[in-house]
């Protein structure tokens, strides 16, 4: 094995000469933006100098990490509270709370827009994610509530346990449904969770008395109420990156791009993005990279999540301590469902090949970022040595946070060396040169 040191002097010798010359720093924006709710999105586009020189492709990353909580999950979180808020299911100030089972990086975009917008925040999580995360969801004056990770099908599982606690805040209510409120969609029924909505019209709810006067629609907003946010199923999620990721990557990459490389946990980004670029050309590539232990990638091969035998050995999300966080998981939700009409590959990245790149980038780009880019980046890899690209086509994918979200575990030698995952050196080199 090569150490880090010796590693690095090799690669020294050979190093690549500069691509860009430098140049002075510019603004994201010269405008003055609205609060922290005017931080999320419009992320740069980076080049990731190492792979594109290595590959003749011009491989680029949507710096998400550069969000103000930290991921891409800040868009999402601001779209699901914005559109409950449309809705009547949300009311600033009025000492609601918005309930969410996550991994983490939602839970902070949540807590985050959570204090600006003037709500609590409950987050439900698995006990074996990474404490950092858990500290930030503190510092954000967020209450969490950390469960043993479990099937879906049990009720502590921390999306099911989310959904309990939402349903059960402000219980007087929840006992006595209170009446409809009158919307564009049709009416909301209060459930205290996702709202259900019905399709009487405003006549005949009058009628039967199932209308709100205005009175009693004040004073229902002001009562509190808690809100499940529910990313995996809630289309929300989706729009943030059909109205948003996408068209910033169209612009970004004046609509040259042939690939679009993103991993799924909820499915939003994949099947929202994936979306408005198939919109815009109809021929570009749109690929899944799927972690260890995930059934995304039968589902999109074979139409099946996964074949037993498999499922047996996993690790994923109703196991325990998985290494690559946020993407992968085991059954088909709204969002990915969503995906499914516009992916057209899929790539498998194993956790020593996500390891191996996330070194490889600090090394050679100064880029220091989580898991599940590593993962995007490793699958972009695949995508151009399976089409035999090398003519500066443009792949795009997604770096979803840093990796100052990972320190004590994929970040962490000794936790890997305890998991059995080597951190080998050479692997992306291997990689890039086809093996
Ligand atoms: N990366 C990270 C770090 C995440 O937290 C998530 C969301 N769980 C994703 C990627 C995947 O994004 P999506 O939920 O849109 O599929």
């Amino acid at each position: 094995a090569t150490s880090v040191n010796e590693y690095f002097q090799e690669r020294k010798r050979k190093r690549a000469p500069l691509v860009f010359e430098p140049r002075p720093i510019e603004l994201r924006s010269d405008e003055v933006v609205d609060g922290v709710a005017g931080l999320i999105g419009n992320t740069p586009l980076v080049r990731i100098n190492s792979l594109s020189t290595a590959l003749g492709v011009e491989i680029l990353g949507k710096a998400e990490f550069m969000n103000p909580g930290g991921s891409v999950k800040d868009r999402v979180a601001l779209r699901m509270i914005t559109d409950a808020e449309q809705h009547g299911l949300l009311h600033p100030h009025t000492g609601s709370r918005i309930f969410e089972g996550t991994v983490g990086s939602t839970g902070i975009s949540i807590a985050t827009i959570a204090r600006a917008k003037g709500y609590e925040a409950t987050i439900i999580m698995p006990d074996d994610v990474a404490e950092e995360k858990v500290k930030a969801l503190f510092a954000l004056g967020a209450h969490v509530e950390r469960v043993r990770p479990a099937s879906i099908v049990d009720k502590k599982q921390f999306v099911n346990l989310a959904r309990e606690r939402a349903k059960h805040f402000g219980n007087e209510e929840a006992e006595n449904p209170a009446k409809a409120i009158p919307t564009h969609h049709g009416h909301l029924i209060p459930t205290f969770s996702s709202s259900v909505i019905v399709t009487t019209t405003a006549d005949d709810a009058l009628a039967d008395g199932a209308l709100m006067s205005p009175e009693e629609e004040r004073e229902f907003e002001l009562k509190p109420r808690g809100f499940f946010a529910d990313q995996f199923e809630n289309r929300s999620n989706y729009y943030a990156h059909l109205d948003g990721t996408g068209p910033e990557i169209w612009r970004q990459t004046s609509g040259s791009v042939d690939a679009f490389v993103s991993g799924a946990g909820t499915g939003g980004t994949i099947a929202g993005t994936g979306q408005y670029l198939k919109s815009k050309k109809e021929d570009i590539i749109v690929a899944l990279a799927d972690p260890e232990g995930s059934g995304l990638f039968n589902k999109v091969k074979y139409g099946v999540m996964f074949d037993r035998k498999e499922a047996e050995g996993t690790k994923r999300r109703h196991q325990v301590d998985t290494v690559v966080e946020g993407i992968g998981i085991n059954r088909l939700t709204h969002n990915f469902e969503l995906a499914l009409p516009i992916v057209d590959d899929a790539f498998r990245v194993t956790d020593e090949e996500a390891v191996a790149m996330s070194r490889y980038l600090v090394h050679h780009d100064g880029l220091f970022l989580g898991s599940s880019s590593a993962c995007n980046l490793i699958a972009c890899i695949r995508l151009v040595k399976k089409f035999g690209w090398n003519n500066g086509e443009r792949v795009v994918t997604i770096l979803c946070d840093s990796g100052s979200r990972h320190y004590s575990k994929f970040w962490n030698d000794d936790y890997l060396a305890k998991a059995n995952i080597p951190v080998d050196m050479h692997l992306v080199d291997r990689i890039l040169a086809g093996d």
